[in-house]
């Protein structure tokens, strides 16, 4: 059976690349109705994108695109996982780990976190909850998670959010090694400054500890700091690989393979590399699969050639979770 469980509604930040990405998103859609670069389909385009931005990602009218891209592709359970940092209520929790000094990149690391908190919490559940039923008429199992960021000192409030809601899962995410965004564009200058050897070890002693946290079910994209600044020779990752695999196997939560970070990277991988991958199996962590679709034409994405490298690697299934409990499905 075929699953993607990790996709995001909307990420920003809202660039005119973010806009053209959206467009992008709607076309294939829109070839459907209108003849392609025609002067009716460019408004077509633009009438698309106006309900887009009016309605916001949690509309039906943008949710049954990624609908209709599943069935498309075969895909019988889809899990939307949104970031906390999205939503206003818990901008101040991100303002207490990120660093937001007045420096410049303090500046612009609160600058990012302003831009993308835009949505509500309870009303983004809500949403799912209430669409869920009609993606069951449909034969299909739509998930509701939520991505966290972990920060030492911060695990009351991941408590409490993990909590308060009706999560099918909850997913760990180390994006701010020592209060610095990965994400954030502006920080790049300062990947770059540090060496490679201290940023990792930091990055994977955060890591060790989310895990050891306890507080999640499945711990997403382990090396996703790869794909920003600069990368030590893998050799020397391996021990680090080999603590994270035994840490995940002892708390018995799953690790994730992301195919989405092949996209619009100099990467040609995905996150796990194949070498982690292959320590996860061999440590027998549950495994989960995600496409990391930003937008509806994404759903899917590389997944063919992500369940292959899983098997290669040595798992036989892959993970879902519904109410937080964790099942198996053999690998479609
Ligand atoms: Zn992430
Ligand atoms: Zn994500």
């Amino acid at each position: 059976m075929k699953v993607d469980f990790h996709v995001h509604l909307e990420e920003g930040p809202y660039s005119l690349d973010w806009l053209v990405g959206q467009a992008c998103a709607l076309r294939p859609f829109l070839d459907e109705k209108e003849e392609s670069e025609s002067r009716g389909w460019a408004n077509e385009l633009v009438k698309g994108l106006a309900q887009r931005l009016q309605n916001g990602p949690y509309s039906r009218e943008w949710l049954d695109l990624y609908r209709a891209r599943a069935k498309q592709a075969g895909i019988v359970q889809v899990c939307v996982a949104e970031h906390l940092y999205r939503f206003a209520e818990y901008r101040p929790y991100y303002e207490r780990h990120v660093r937001v000094g007045d420096d410049r990149l303090g500046r612009a690391q609160r600058r990012w976190l302003a831009q993308m908190a835009n949505d509500s919490l309870p009303a983004y559940v809500a949403f799912l909850a209430e669409e869920r039923e009609r993606w069951a008429e449909d034969g299909l199992a739509l998930r509701i998670g939520i991505e966290l960021d972990y920060f030492p000192g911060g695990e009351d409030v991941l408590r409490e959010v993990s909590g308060q809601y009706p999560w099918d899962v909850c997913m760990g995410a180390v994006h701010f090694p020592g209060g610095w965004g990965f994400p954030v564009r502006d920080v790049q200058e300062h990947w770059e400054r540090v060496a490679p050897a201290g940023l990792y070890s930091s990055y994977f002693d955060v890591l060790e500890q989310a895990i050891e946290s306890g507080l999640f079910d499945v711990m997403v994209h382990l090396d996703g700091i790869k794909a920003f600044g600069p990368k030590p020779d893998e050799t020397a990752l391996l021990p680090y690989y080999q603590r994270v695999a035994r840490a995940l196997r002892r708390k018995d939560m799953a690790a994730e393979l992301n195919a989405g970070y092949v996209r619009g990277q100099s990467l040609r991988e995905f996150s796990p590399s194949f070498r982690f991958l292959q320590i996860l199996a061999q440590h027998e962590v549950p495994i989960t699969l995600s496409s990391h679709a930003t937008a509806p034409d994404q759903v899917g994405q590389h997944l063919a050639e992500a369940r292959a490298q899983l098997k290669r690697a040595g798992f036989a299934a892959v993970a879902v979770f519904a109410d937080r409990k964790r099942s198996e499905l053999a690998i479609g």
